[in-house]
């Protein structure tokens, strides 16, 4: 088998999108009319991504075996690894790496997660991801959290979203926040706190005690994701979890997150590593006893790669993340992923499991 063409392009959701609201798929043909779906990360619309498969790595693919895709895929970190091996480039290298296991799972009619060893279960608990919450008052983010409910959700995060240029700029706002949403939900729930990098080591200490109080279940990077000591020291100074690894892309990296006390880590399959990383970071976790949670907000195809590695994982201790419940992502798809009752169910088909609507697709796709 060897790839013939390899398709890098925006996918525009509504009319009124901004470039930067688009997602950013790949597609990777075969010499044998199989084509393999990916994505990579979203940032700014995905372009700078979809720049570098197109221009740079898809002249190495071209040609070569996709079942040898993890060699291919770190001869291309290698080769282009001045660009910087964190960011645009790890998001374009996933979504290639997504794409390359989907046609594996083609090839031999099996789904994602046999391929990967198998799945300690099919049926997947959620948690609902609320973001914008810095610029809501309390009676907006109680309402807000209030709708989510409705998907009945087995946990809730909620999310601040804050200019990352200002740190602790409200802190007894926030922690007002967190209570009226704790007074809400009751006091069993499960809910976590995403300070979205916006707290000064004394600030994320100050609200991570009140957290505990409020019995929250973990506390999402609270302080700047390259300030990794720093991490590590608000970990260590607190009860509660601490998590942190969005933005953290390659493996060393997240070895010293890890060395530097955090004990929960968040990869992105969209943004570092794909199938395959994810993989190689769930070992490294589960060498130092670290929980793997992984981060993901896209609704589609990284949502459904996503839950192939979580089905996969031994000590899967957290609900997955699932942030976007609008039907807007669906049209381009036949069997868009929905929850039901409060579960998502992990597609059977090949690959992914993921049958595109190719007309929607059609008329939704922006070239480069
Ligand atoms: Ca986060």
């Amino acid at each position: 088998m060897k790839i013939t063409q390899v398709e890098a392009f925006q996918v525009r959701w509504g009319p009124a999108d901004k470039p930067s609201q688009r997602s950013a798929f790949v597609r990777v043909y075969t010499d044998v009319a199989l084509i393999g779906l990916g994505e990579a990360s979203p940032m700014q619309g995905g372009r700078a991504s979809l720049g570098m498969i197109a221009h740079d790595i898809a002249p190495l693919l071209l040609g070569r075996d996709p079942l040898d895709h993890a060699v291919l895929l770190d001869e291309a970190m290698h080769m282009l690894v001045k660009l910087g091996p964190e960011g645009a480039l790890t998001g374009a290298l996933a979504a290639l790496d997504i794409a390359l296991w989907d046609l594996k799972g083609k090839l031999t009619g099996l789904p994602i997660y046999k391929l990967i060893g198998g799945a300690w279960k099919t049926a997947l608990p959620f948690y609902a991801s609320i973001g914008g919450n810095g610029d809501r008052d309390v009676d907006g983010v109680v309402r807000a959290v209030e709708a989510r409910l409705r998907d009945k959700p087995a946990a809730v995060k909620i999310r601040f979203d804050n200019a990352r240029t200002t740190l602790d700029a409200d802190i007894p706002g926030d922690i007002a926040k967190a209570r009226a949403v704790r007074k809400l939900v009751g006091e069993s729930f499960p809910l976590a706190f995403d300070a979205n990098n916006c707290y000064t080591s004394g600030g994320a200490i100050r609200v991570g005690r009140a957290l505990e109080e409020l019995g929250y279940w973990w506390f999402e990077e609270p302080v700047q994701h390259y300030h990794v000591r720093a991490m590590g020291e608000v970990a260590r100074a607190l009860d509660i979890t601490v998590s942190a690894g969005e933005q953290t892309y390659t493996l060393a990296a997240l070895a010293d997150l890890i060395e530097a006390g955090v004990r929960m880590v968040q990869p992105d399959i969209v943004k570092m590593g794909g199938i395959t990383g994810l993989l190689r970071c769930a070992a490294l976790a589960h060498a130092h006893g670290v929980e793997l949670v992984p981060h993901q907000t896209q609704p589609m195809i990284g949502h459904a790669a996503n839950l192939h590695v979580l089905a996969s994982l031994l000590h899967g201790s957290k609900p997955a993340e699932w942030n976007d419940p609008s039907t807007r992502t669906h049209a381009a798809f036949e069997n868009p992923p929905v929850p039901v009752d409060g579960l998502f169910h992990l597609p059977t088909g090949p690959g992914l499991g993921l049958r595109m609507n190719e007309a929607a697709l059609a008329a939704l796709r922006v070239e480069i």
